[in-house]
């Protein structure tokens, strides 16, 4: 390994929470790694301590201009006892483009990979086994200078956390009920909409919650300019089956790109099955819906993998989707991924990163 990071280990461990019943986020294991840069020494002084609070000066940029980007990613144990990361190459590389968007300094990208593989080699007890489980990783970067004009902040913290998380979503793969937001938008061409920081969360709270307060889980997006194409699902990639294609919005600027909105796109193309990625109208799903063209949608992302939509409320007209239930392409993708992660298929799009 090419960088060494000391160890501080936690001389209070936890009691490791059963896999069964595990949520999502809510449980953090027993270290963290923390990275330090000022202008002066760069990226400095790599280390994994005990898990626990930090200190930050009331004025840190961070709390009042938000100069702030996130990853996430997974580990998983195999059955064979190997414990490996899912394309964390990817994860690296889309920090640096957050990182430029938000004028935060670049990570090496092989530190980033090693930084993670020193955490989760410490805390992999933590790794939880059974269907659905794996140990989310979740690295963060934030300007903590103590000044309060707007500029970048001189100093910054880079942190990784680990979580031991469950299904995304209570009732596992079960479809959700979506509401098509046409008040508010999540991002705009221009914005950060495309760059992974938790500002455009704080900004998608208000839709989210009044989305729940009418019953439904999760908002679809449509585009910040004339609300009329298919941007996200909540905090993940949309995907439709539209006859025999597979659909999914194209990168225009305003979207993340997901790394499983990718692996599908790349799964599709492996296996034969035809995939587009466009620009899609909520019109042009409305016909499709009404022409008995529209088969499937689903969400992709880390958290769950493929989540399906059984029911799609837009304009007061509520449209069920494969009589609520998952379909067969979001089947096939979830068994494909989630089966290459945790080893029990052939990783036969070299996919997997071991953590050695
Ligand atoms: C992280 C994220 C996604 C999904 O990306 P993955 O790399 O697949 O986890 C999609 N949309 C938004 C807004 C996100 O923050």
């Amino acid at each position: 390994m090419k960088y060494e990071f000391p160890v501080t280990k936690n001389e209070h461990p936890k009691k490791k929470p059963s896999a069964k019943g595990l949520r999502f986020g809510t449980e953090f294991t027993d270290h963290m790694f923390i990275m330090d840069y000022d202008t002066k020494h760069g990226w400095n002084n790599g280390r994994i301590v005990p898990y626990g609070p930090i200190t930050l000066e009331p004025a840190s940029v961070v709390l009042h201009y938000g100069q702030e980007m996130f990853e996430g990613l997974k580990a998983y144990k195999t059955a064979a006892g190997r414990v490996q990361l899912f394309r964390p190459d990817m994860n690296a590389k889309r920090t640096n483009r957050t990182n430029d968007r938000l004028c935060i300094p670049a990570v090496d990208e092989e530190l980033f990979v090693e930084a993670i593989k020193a955490l989760v080699k410490v805390d992999q007890d933590w790794i939880p086994e059974g269907e659905g489980t794996a140990l989310y990783i979740r690295p963060f970067i934030f300007g903590d200078e103590a000044f309060l004009g707007v500029r970048k902040s001189d100093t910054y913290k880079f942190m990784i956390i680990l979580s031991p998380v469950g299904p995304y979503f209570e009732h596992g793969l079960a479809p959700t009920k979506m509401y098509v937001e046409d008040v508010y938008v999540r991002a705009v061409k221009g914005g950060t909409g495309e760059a992974k920081c938790g500002g455009n969360y704080g900004g998608s709270l208000k839709a989210q919650e009044i989305a729940h307060e009418k019953g439904y889980e999760q908002i679809l997006w449509l585009d910040g300019h004339e609300q009329k194409y298919i941007e996200e699902i909540g905090a993940a990639n949309a995907f439709f089956v539209i006859g025999d294609e597979v659909v999914t919005s194209e990168l225009n600027g305003s979207i993340l790109p997901g790394i499983t909105r990718d692996s599908i796109i790349a799964l599709c193309k492996e296996k034969g099955i035809k995939v587009s990625e466009r620009k899609i109208s909520i019109d042009e799903l409305e016909d499709a819906y009404h022409n008995g063209q529209l088969k499937e949608m689903f969400a992709s992302g880390t958290a769950a993998i493929v989540s399906p939509v059984g029911e799609l409320l837009y304009k007061g007209e509520n449209m069920i989707i494969n009589d609520n239930k998952i379909g067969p392409i979001a089947q096939q993708m979830y068994d494909y991924i989630y089966g290459i992660q945790i080893g029990k298929l052939d990783d036969f799009m070299g996919w997997t990163v071991p953590v050695e």
